[in-house]
């Protein structure tokens, strides 16, 4: 059967990395999460001191220290989850905080930071069988995609599914540090110049403020199946 692309868009904390894990898993394919790409990027310039008090970015130095860099993803034996790695270290838990997370966006807007990652990101699914979940992976990354979603739902439906996830990983954040860093990751990712998150053309818009986990599987299994059948 042909493996095809199946690429996941969406606002920040719309479960779409829940769901294209399970997906992936439910069809065989490889999964891969582009935010931990940008996450670890992130990770890196801060664990240099590459963003400044007030927020600027030393971008000479993060461009050097990106060349040398190296961005992998392990399986872990025990959860059978794909997790990141930064120069051969395991930085999957620490890039899920609150540190990383309000500082992602704006690196994520950087121009070469993209084009290193996009490089990355095509070789890892140019032969197909792949699900990947990003920002610009319907536009950008894999235009030419088979198979298209475009996740969102409220910001506060959003924030109160990250606050639960954070809370159960025991991790420090309050409800409306969240809300409010959800709203800034949307206004900075539709507004940058280079891939702004927006919806492919060809994309299927998928809003589950109001749908259950399964609801949605079924939507997609539905639509891959139509898919690699041809339909
Ligand atoms: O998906 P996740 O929320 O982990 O992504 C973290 C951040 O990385 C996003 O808010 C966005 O700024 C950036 N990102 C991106 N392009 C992607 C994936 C993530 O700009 N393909």
């Amino acid at each position: 059967m042909k493996k095809i692309i199946i690429a996941i868009d969406g606002t920040s904390s719309t479960g779409k990395s829940s769901i294209a894990k399970k997906l992936a898993k439910h069809i065989g394919y490889t999964y891969i999460d582009t935010g931990a790409m940008y996450r670890a990027v992130t990770l890196l310039a801060l664990r240099h001191d590459i963003i400044r008090q007030d927020g600027s970015i030393d971008e000479a130095h993060l461009e050097t220290l990106l060349q040398k860099a190296t961005l992998s993803f392990g399986r872990n034996e025990e959860s059978g989850q794909s997790e990141i790695y930064l120069n051969g270290e395991n930085v999957e838990r620490e890039i899920r905080g609150m540190e990383v997370s309000s500082h992602v966006s704006p690196i994520a807007a950087i121009p070469f930071v993209r084009e290193a990652l996009v490089v990355q990101q095509q070789a890892m699914g140019k032969s197909g069988g792949i699900v990947m979940d990003g920002r610009d992976i319907g536009t950008v990354v894999f235009p030419d995609a088979e198979m298209k979603i475009f996740m969102t739902a409220t910001p506060e439906v959003r924030a109160q599914r990250r606050f639960k996830e954070l809370q159960e990983k025991n991790m420090p954040a309050t409800y409306d540090d969240i809300l409010k860093n959800v709203k800034e990751r949307d206004y900075i990712d539709s507004h940058r110049t280079v891939a702004p998150l927006r919806q492919a053309e060809d994309a299927y818009l998928m809003d589950n403020s109001d749908m259950t986990f399964e609801e949605e599987m079924d939507v997609l299994i539905n639509m891959f199946k139509d898919k690699v059948s041809g339909e």
